[in-house]
């Protein structure tokens, strides 16, 4: 038999990189899709050197065409999909609510809820030929736990809304044998602050001291992808067999002190 595929997006850099090395490192062929070359290019040849198969997929999660042809793409050279990590996002403009422009709420809400939506809608009929499937949002502490990220209305907004497709999806997609899941990390070292865009701060934030640092498991530092990947892996594999319409927090306790 063919060994098992996964798909994952923002595949070049961060969360869904170290998710795409551990997925294929578990001896699943890999689809690792984004929207810069060069980046998705690196993770494919870091796969391949270390004895694992990947493709390389160019697109942008939020242009559904791109997204179908994408996905065509990698059931051509693999033949079927058994996992999706829906991971590609942006924080987007942070700012006053009467600061945000429409313009900036769309960008936000069209890359993290629609993108999220065309990766599901355009994934499942594949999921549902293979005869099931794992798919797993990467959703975050804001939005589910966190509600005091300065300026975030656009990004916690996406977060939230994805939990919410999470658990509606999970009901519909069980009798096709699919799970899906959420994971919601907190603070993770990534270069995400390349995607985010921070204004008036001061109008926004929330005046309150932390008592040792915001990551009470791990002395205050952050996480690291690798923290978030091996939850991918768990949730991607069959050890969570009976787990669906889950959020699992990544977050070192993060969100409660929050
Ligand atoms: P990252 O290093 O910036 O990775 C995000 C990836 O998504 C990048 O490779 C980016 O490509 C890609 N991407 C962005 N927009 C895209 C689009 N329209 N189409 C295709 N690919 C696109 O950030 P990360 O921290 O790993 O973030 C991954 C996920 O974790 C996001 O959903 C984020 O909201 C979530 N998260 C992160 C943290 C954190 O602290 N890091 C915390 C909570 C939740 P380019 O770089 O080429 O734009």
């Amino acid at each position: 038999m063919r060994s098992a595929v996964a798909l994952v997006t923002g595949a070049g850099s961060g969360i869904g990189r170290a998710a795409a090395l551990a997925l294929a490192r578990d001896g699943l062929s890999v689809g690792a899709l984004g929207h810069t070359r060069g980046e998705i290019s690196s993770t494919v040849e870091e796969i391949e050197n270390a004895g694992g198969e990947a493709v390389a997929l160019l697109a942008d999660i939020s242009d559904e065409r791109q997204m179908a042809e994408a996905v065509r793409r990698l059931v051509a050279r693999f033949g079927r999909l058994d996992v999706v990590v829906a991971n590609a996002g942006i924080n987007g403009v942070w700012a006053p609510i009467d600061d945000l422009t429409l313009a900036e709420w769309n960008d936000t809400i069209s890359v993290n809820l629609t993108g999220t939506f065309l990766t599901i809608r355009t994934t499942v009929p594949e999921l549902k030929r293979a005869g099931g499937g794992s798919i797993i949002v990467i959703s975050s502490i804001n939005g589910t736990r966190t509600f005091t990220t300065p300026g975030a209305t656009a990004y916690t907004a996406t977060k939230a809304a994805q939990l919410a497709m999470v658990q509606q999806l999970a009901l519909e997609l069980a009798r096709h044998h699919i799970r899906i899941n959420a994971v919601c990390q907190g603070e993770i070292e990534t270069s995400i602050d390349a995607n985010t865009r921070l204004r008036k701060e001061k109008e926004t934030a929330i005046p309150v001291v932390w008592p040792e640092g915001q990551v009470p498991i791990s002395g205050g530092r952050p996480g690291r992808s690798e923290d978030v990947a091996d939850v991918i892996g768990f949730l991607a594999s069959d050890r969570s067999r009976h787990v669906t319409g889950s959020p699992i927090w990544v977050d070192g306790g993060q969100g409660l002190l929050r």
